[in-house]
């Protein structure tokens, strides 16, 4: 089966300036040759460090940010390759949700004018029809039609976020790109917006893909799971491979952290010299090398590449080639 979604060798490098007089050109790479795809119907995770590229990943993939290289395919198609109707199109079907509803929420615009305006942009002329959609999706997402008439501010975060749901629910996608969506939200709020999540997802065959750093959220949500570091994919799994037997020394690392109810499940705990290296300037062969604990020679020149080592288990790293 094709998949809905596939990126591949996707990079996007910035130009900053630097040096003393900021008249050197450096080049962060900040997403540096990730592939991987999402089935339809799928939720892939996707889980890092702040700084590790997966953000800049969700926005090259909708083009928020143009892609310095590689190739990123929906339904098949070629998302370069698009004439401007198509892509118009392509901007119904695939969404983004923030991290921070409130500041994506015009503070002076009703509930009904937010949700509305995607309505608006894509066709939905008359404003009785707009109206009663705005009514509905307040409803699928939990909340109730007198909200309309409300501003962002008379809401909670969690409802916020609702808010924010229901203005990507809108025209129907088929992928929501959710980016630290529930990130800022209390922990029992996080898992009633990611049961609505799940809920919507079977209602209107919704594929996701989860982009945090919370281990446990990710873990909570997913099908399959994601590590990136640096700029790199490190590991993709089924999320069970992925949680209980972990196989890239970053991943191992990352999963020590995280405390497991099962007594048996005690893992050591890991702990990782140094800081992440800057994406300015980063580690030649494997970016992980200067703090990975099972380091080879071949590790400080050669890239490893990322492979899948089992069925459906992909993999970067020289352990395993
Ligand atoms: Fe560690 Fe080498 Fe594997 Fe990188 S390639 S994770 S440095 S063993
Ligand atoms: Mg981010």
């Amino acid at each position: 089966v094709q998949p809905l979604l596939e990126v591949k060798g996707l990079q996007k490098h910035f130009a900053v300036k630097g040096g003393v007089f900021g008249r050197k050109k450096r080049v962060i790479k900040a997403v540096d040759d990730v592939s991987f795809s999402v089935r339809e119907g799928e939720i892939l995770g996707i889980v890092g460090e702040s700084g590790c590229g997966k953000s800049t990943t969700g926005k090259a993939i909708l083009r928020l940010l143009e892609p310095s290289s590689g190739e990123v395919m929906f339904a098949g198609k070629r998302i370069k390759d698009l004439e401007a109707k198509e892509l118009r199109k392509l901007r119904k079907d695939m969404q983004i949700i923030f991290q921070d509803p409130y500041a994506s929420l015009n503070p002076r615009h009703t509930v009904e004018k937010i949700i509305a305006e995607p309505l608006l942009v894509h066709g939905m002329a008359a404003k009785a029809a707009r109206k009663q959609r705005v009514k509905e999706l307040l409803e699928i997402v939990g909340l109730n039609s007198y909200h309309a008439s409300r501003y962002p501010h008379q809401f909670s975060g969690g409802q916020r976020q609702r808010i924010g749901i229901a203005r990507a629910l809108a025209n129907h996608p088929k992928l929501i790109i959710c980016d630290e969506a529930v990130s800022a939200l209390d922990v029992s709020v996080q898992a009633q917006i990611l049961n609505l999540m799940q809920k919507l997802r079977e209602e209107f065959q919704l594929t996701y893909l989860f982009i945090a750093h919370d281990l446990s959220v990710v873990k909570y949500i997913s099908d399959r799971v994601g590590v990136m570091y640096l700029g790199r994919m490190m590991e993709l799994a089924d999320k069970d491979t992925l949680y209980e037997n972990p196989k890239h020394p970053y991943t191992q690392a990352l999963l020590s952290a995280v405390p497991t109810p099962d007594p048996d499940g005690i893992r050591e705990r890991i702990i990782l010299k140094g800081d992440v290296p800057s994406p300015a300037n980063p580690p030649p062969g494997c970016v992980f090398h200067t703090r990975c604990p099972q380091a080879m020679d071949i590790c400080k020149t050669a890239k490893p590449a990322f492979q899948e080592m089992e069925a459906n288990h992909f993999i970067a790293c020289h352990l395993y080639t």
